[in-house]
């Protein structure tokens, strides 16, 4: 069985952080999985207001 390989810089994983190289690693996972989940609430500020001060 091959070393399974970090899936966020390609070096071989370590068992203490698996199936990441190291913690620096898994954090940076951690942070995409999480940014993907919960969207940014800061989009919804995008979006419009939703009574838009026009101002003429
Ligand atoms: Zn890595």
């Amino acid at each position: 069985m091959s070393a399974p390989q970090c899936p966020i810089c390609g070096k071989p994983s370590d068992p203490a952080t698996r199936p990441f190289c190291s913690k620096r690693c898994a954090d940076v996972d951690l942070q995409r999985w999480l940014s993907g989940r919960y969207a940014i609430p800061a989009v919804e500020d995008q979006e419009g207001p939703p009574d838009a001060p026009e101002e003429d």
